[in-house]
């Protein structure tokens, strides 16, 4: 039985999906700039729950947007716009920028072994959907005009501060003055906004008899209108999406198709490096390239981020990072013992990883079960689905190729060819293996 911990109602509930294809929406990136390995947790942790579904016996569509449309850089439509800066620094346009972060964002998914969700949906190919959904949010008189755009009326929406607890009246008093004087409410946000005169803005589209964008939110609500229908089984984010954006796609469904979006909420909690938060100024938002300048590899990578729990807020040190390559290493190095041995895998042990799973993605208790447990090929091989860590493809059997290469050595040391058996530990040391002396004969390992 999977169980989840669902953020609408606070607690771990038995996941029950309403058809036999789970419908789950992930809210993307914004392809303006690397994602950096913060962000990146979050694919992993959702990538662990779509494998752990499969293991479990579902059906899974998924739906992964792509913020390519340009947005503003607080969550309180205000700021610049994060394309349009993205366009600046590189002296490139809106659109060569978002072509290029999707490719690399698409390229680290693919290095940390992600599996691909069935819609890649970009913001600007539903640009139709938005303001056909602005249309409905006015026909049912969830919306205003301001010179600034159309905003959400967020008091016509009785449930709005229910989904994040949100405290509506210490928010208006909290209002900063000049907060949009036209708002009538400080929770209201705008569902489009209107470009004004000489405001620089490359990505535009006509509507109501003006150019403009649509607002942040909107997509999310719009692509899974359009591509899975709500309500949908499981919507995944990070924990600050909660107050604002989930809490606003919320309620631009509710306003333009009268539905509920999403009947899971899974979030994920934010990682510190050093104890510190991930910001350009401390220098330490680092992207997967700079952890493969230091040595570490994508899965390295992920092995950290799923030896943590995706509700814990994690701290990323270099020296956990160098612990997680070591526990991946050991796990590779226990497929080269059962080459050698063949001794029968640990059926308790398979079983009490998906138990550790299903209750609630629990990837850090599964971890410490593989730790201890003695598993066959067809083990590690479902292991290998289930956290897609590429164990059995960077573990070769070497008893077909270098195999002569330890019998060989062997035999150099019998008649007591030192020299010669020297040089063969070099040459397996060269393809990373290691072999060691014991009662029983050699037995090699791989040392990277
Ligand atoms: P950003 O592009 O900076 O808005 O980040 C996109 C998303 O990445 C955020 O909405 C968060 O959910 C997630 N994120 C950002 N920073 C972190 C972090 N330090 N740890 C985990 N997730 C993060
Ligand atoms: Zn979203």
């Amino acid at each position: 039985m999977l169980k989840l911990y669902n953020t609408l109602k606070r607690e771990t509930e038995e996941f029950k999906p309403l058809s036999e294809v789970v419908k789950i929406y992930t809210c993307g990136p914004t392809v303006y700039s690397r994602a950096h390995i913060g962000n990146l947790t979050a694919y992993v942790y959702w990538d662990l729950l779509v494998r752990v579904l499969k293991a479990s016996g579902f059906d899974v569509k998924r739906v992964l947007n792509l913020t390519d449309v340009g947005h503003l850089v607080s969550d309180g439509d205000e700021g610049e716009d994060k394309l349009e800066k993205g366009a600046e620094r590189e002296g490139k346009t809106v659109w060569e920028i978002a072509d290029n972060y999707i490719k690399a964002f698409m390229a680290d998914y693919r290095d940390l072994e992600l599996v691909e969700p069935e819609v890649l949906a970009r913001a600007t190919d539903y640009i139709e959907e938005d303001m056909r959904a602005v249309d409905l949010m006015r026909e049912h008189g969830f919306v205003y005009e301001t010179k600034d755009g159309v905003y959400y009326d967020t008091a016509k929406f009785d449930e709005y501060a229910d989904f994040a607890r949100l405290n509506l009246e210490g928010l208006q008093a909290g209002a900063r003055v000049e907060f949009s004087a036209e708002k009538k409410n400080a929770s209201d946000f705008a569902v489009w906004k209107f470009i004004q005169p000489g405001e620089r803005h490359a990505m535009r589209w006509d509507y109501l008899g003006r150019p403009g964008y649509p607002g942040w939110h909107l997509e999310c609500a719009t692509i899974i209108h359009k591509e899975l229908g709500e309500p949908i089984d499981i919507h995944t984010g990070g924990i600050d999406h909660i107050p604002v954006h989930h809490t606003n796609e919320i309620a631009e469904c509710f306003a333009a198709y009268g539905t509920k979006l999403s009947r899971y909420w899974l979030h994920c909690n934010f990682i510190t490096i050093d104890g510190e938060k991930i910001s350009k100024s401390l220098g330490n938002t680092y992207m997967l390239d700079d952890l493969a300048k230091q040595g570490f590899t994508a899965l390295d990578y992920k092995m950290w981020v799923l030896s943590g729990h995706y509700q814990s807020t994690r701290n990323f040190t270099f020296e956990s990072l160098a612990a997680a390559k070591q526990r991946r290493l050991n796990w590779r190095n226990k497929i080269a013992e059962y080459y050698q041995s063949n001794l029968p895998g640990d059926r308790d042990a398979m079983d009490g990883v998906m138990a550790a799973v299903e209750n609630n993605l629990n990837s850090p208790e599964a971890f410490s079960i593989i730790d201890n447990a003695n598993l066959s090929l067809e083990q590690w091989g479902l292991i290998d689905q289930l956290f897609g860590l590429k164990l059995l493809e960077d573990t070769p059997d070497i008893s077909a190729n270098s195999y002569a290469l330890i019998k060989e050595r062997e035999e150099a040391r019998e008649t007591r060819d030192f020299a010669k058996a020297d040089e063969l530990r070099d040459k397996l040391a060269e393809l990373n293996i290691e072999v060691n002396d014991t009662a029983d004969g050699p037995v090699w390992r791989y040392i990277k």
